[in-house]
């Protein structure tokens, strides 16, 4: 035999962050456009929502997220792109 069947279907899945939504598992997180700071998580630093599957918001909270998030950067509240700095600077108070 030449080749050692040595990938027997060794998982190389770790549980070490679980992979649950955010909102279902925690029922006082509520979505909120006006709760900037919870949706920021959601955001990149280039100010893209972060995708489901990195995030691992299931779909249902994902859509809302998704949506309080665009309805947050129509009234500015967040950035579009990080093309202009958001606290230039001023971030204490
Ligand atoms: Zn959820």
């Amino acid at each position: 035999m030449a080749y050692e069947g040595n990938r027997s279907g060794a998982p190389r899945r770790r549980y070490g962050r679980r992979k649950v939504c955010r909102f279902c598992a925690d029922k006082k997180a509520t979505i909120d456009y006006k709760d900037i700071r919870s949706l920021r998580y959601f955001i990149s630093e280039r100010g893209k929502i972060t995708p489901r599957r990195i995030s691992g918001t299931c779909s249902d909270h994902q859509r809302k997220l998704t949506e309080a998030i665009k309805r947050a950067r129509n009234i500015a509240l967040l950035p579009f792109t990080a093309s202009h700095s958001l606290e230039r600077g001023s971030s204490q108070r």
